[in-house]
């Protein structure tokens, strides 16, 4: 798959970049002064699911933080670390110019940047704000208009790959900027994830991000074939093993299965707690279906599934991992 990815990028001229191809030195020093002075202190604002392992990763390479979240007891072990932790995005963007925000919807990120203790407050010109919060990609442009304004560079750079490739520093970033600041912005990313992909200009991070709504399609009908398997009386480990031989195998199958018991290390293991709350995923599916409206693109299933995890939430499951549709499924005998 990623060596595919390399050919279709090297054919077609995309710029994407997998760990196994840092960039060069030379490239790196093409970029502004601002990224050469490498372990400088770097902000980050959104200590959450995402946010911590990724923090992480960054102190693992070297990186002194600038610690933000509006939750302050998710800074504490920062903080014990020997991290900096300050009491506003302003404060963050006073005493650092490369920031990361990962925050959950475009109310919170909009609160961070524009504020009135927002990033923008403070910023210095030149700063390299990196947004990877799932968020609209209407949003996204305006946050690059107004920090544009204050003579600094916005990109949006949301991900995927979920709590464990945050945390094995293994994410897949999506990035939407003026590419000449996408060096930059690897120098960063590569320490949380191992593809950093161009994708055109501010939004088109968030565009390629929306589609990746076919993550929650794959994890309800995972739910439902597993549900169904086992109801016909099936072993669970059984079935799993046996489509993930099959054609039906897919990543909420083989890697986050949302069956208590059958693998180890996910939310399905651990009661649903931690992982990519349903409530983010109902958020995801409104932009999805956002930009399905006002691009007149059909999404049936994306409709669907949309329904589906509304009704999670208000079930009582909003704070649990979304494979716990599963777990709805089996309560919904009627549905
Ligand atoms: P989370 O809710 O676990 O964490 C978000 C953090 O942001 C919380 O600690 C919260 O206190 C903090 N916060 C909220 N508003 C803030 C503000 N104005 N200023 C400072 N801090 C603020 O969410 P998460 O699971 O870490 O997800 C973050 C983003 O990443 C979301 O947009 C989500 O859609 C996306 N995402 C999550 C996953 C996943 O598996 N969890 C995967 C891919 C993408």
């Amino acid at each position: 798959m990623a060596a595919s990815l390399r050919l279709c990028a090297a054919a077609s001229g995309l710029r994407y970049w997998s760990r196994r191809q840092r960039p060069a030195a030379a490239s790196l020093a093409a970029v502004c002064s601002r990224s050469m002075a490498s372990k400088t202190p770097v902000g980050f604002i959104g200590l959450g699911n995402m946010g911590n392992p990724m923090a992480k990763n960054l102190m693992k390479h070297g990186y002194p933080l600038i610690i933000y979240d509006v939750f302050l007891d998710v800074c504490k072990e920062f903080q014990d670390a020997g991290e900096q932790v300050v009491s506003s995005p302003a404060d963050v963007a006073e005493k650092a110019d490369r920031i990361i925000t990962m925050l959950p919807t475009s109310i919170n990120a909009i609160e961070a940047y524009s504020g009135a203790n927002g990033i923008l407050k403070k910023v210095k010109k030149g700063s390299l704000l990196i947004d990877s919060s799932t968020i609209d990609p209407a949003v996204s442009k305006e946050l690059a208009k107004e920090v544009e304004k204050m003579g600094a560079v916005f990109m949006d750079a949301p991900v995927s790959g979920g709590v464990g490739a945050a945390r094995s520093g293994n994410l897949t970033f999506m990035v939407g900027e003026a590419e000449d600041e996408f060096a930059a912005a690897q120098e960063l990313l590569g320490c949380m994830g191992s593809n950093v992909v161009y994708c055109g200009a501010v939004g088109t991070g968030q565009a390629a991000k929306i589609c990746n709504m076919l993550l929650a399609i794959s994890m309800i009908g995972t739910a439902e074939a597993m549900n169904l398997g086992i109801r016909l009386g099936l072993d669970p480990k059984l079935l799993v093993k046996i489509l993930n031989m099959s054609s039906g195998r897919c990543w909420s199958s083989d890697t986050y299965n949302p069956v208590p018991g059958v693998m180890d290390g996910v939310p399905s293991a651990n009661n649903y707690q931690g992982g990519f709350g349903a409530t983010l995923m109902a958020k995801d599916l409104g932009l999805a279906q956002d930009s399905a409206t006002s691009t007149k693109s059909p999404i049936l299933l994306g409709s669907q599934a949309h329904q589906i995890y509304r009704m999670m939430c208000a079930k009582g499951y909003s704070k649990k991992d979304f494979s716990s549709v599963f777990q709805f499924l089996r309560e919904e005998e009627t549905f």
